[in-house]
């Protein structure tokens, strides 16, 4: 049986990762991974769907467990991506759906380079800080140093495997869509 796809999705904060991989997942593409963090909830997450929430004294017991595929600390917090559910369904020969930021690609290009890695890039730097304040889940604070940590990551895209301009939800799908069926089709 031919195995899964890891494919990874990444992009600055507010590019609208989430929404892609949840049309990614209802298509049928594959399983979402849900990562670890150690961020607080925003209001609109739900727990073990969005991500699980814990403590930092928890994430690192977990990380003395062997239990990441790959974490990064990103703006003071943990985040991290469970292995096991990525290699039982690729095993399975089910695609796993993951988000990630840069160190996590760099670090998972490392220890599983079959991986397919997308920069997902806003229409311009303007479009994403509306985004941003649009989402109304963070304080200024927080806005100014994602906006900060996103012009870092943009000048980082030509790391990936793939680049996707999220100008509509619809198209930016359409476009992951067919990277995946063509990854699948070129390895086995
Ligand atoms: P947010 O707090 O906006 O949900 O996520 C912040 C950043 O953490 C985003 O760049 C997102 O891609 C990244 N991220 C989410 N989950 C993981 C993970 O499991 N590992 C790594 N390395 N980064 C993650």
């Amino acid at each position: 049986m031919k195995k899964g796809k890891f494919v990874i999705i990444s992009g600055p904060s507010g590019v609208g990762k989430d929404t892609i991989c949840d049309e990614l997942v209802k298509k049928g593409m594959g399983r979402y991974s849900v990562s670890m963090t150690t961020r607080k909830k925003r209001s609109n997450e739900i727990e073990g769907i969005s991500y699980f929430f814990v403590s930092k004294e928890e994430f690192k017991r977990h990380i003395e467990e062997d239990y990441f595929l790959e974490y990064a600390m990103y703006n003071g917090n943990y985040y991290g991506t469970p292995s096991e559910f990525i290699f039982n369904n690729l095993e399975k020969g089910t695609n796993v759906i993951g988000v990630l930021d840069i160190k996590g690609v760099l670090n998972v290009e490392k220890i599983y380079p079959e991986a397919i890695s997308i920069f997902i890039m806003p229409p311009s730097f303007e479009e994403l800080e509306k985004r941003i304040r649009n989402r109304n889940t963070d304080s200024e604070e927080v806005i100014k140093e994602r906006l900060e940590i996103a012009k870092d990551e943009i000048k980082c895209k030509d790391k990936y495997d793939y680049v996707v301009i999220n100008n509509t939800v619809d198209k930016a799908v359409e476009e992951i869509i067919q990277i995946i069926k063509f990854e699948k089709n070129i390895c086995s």
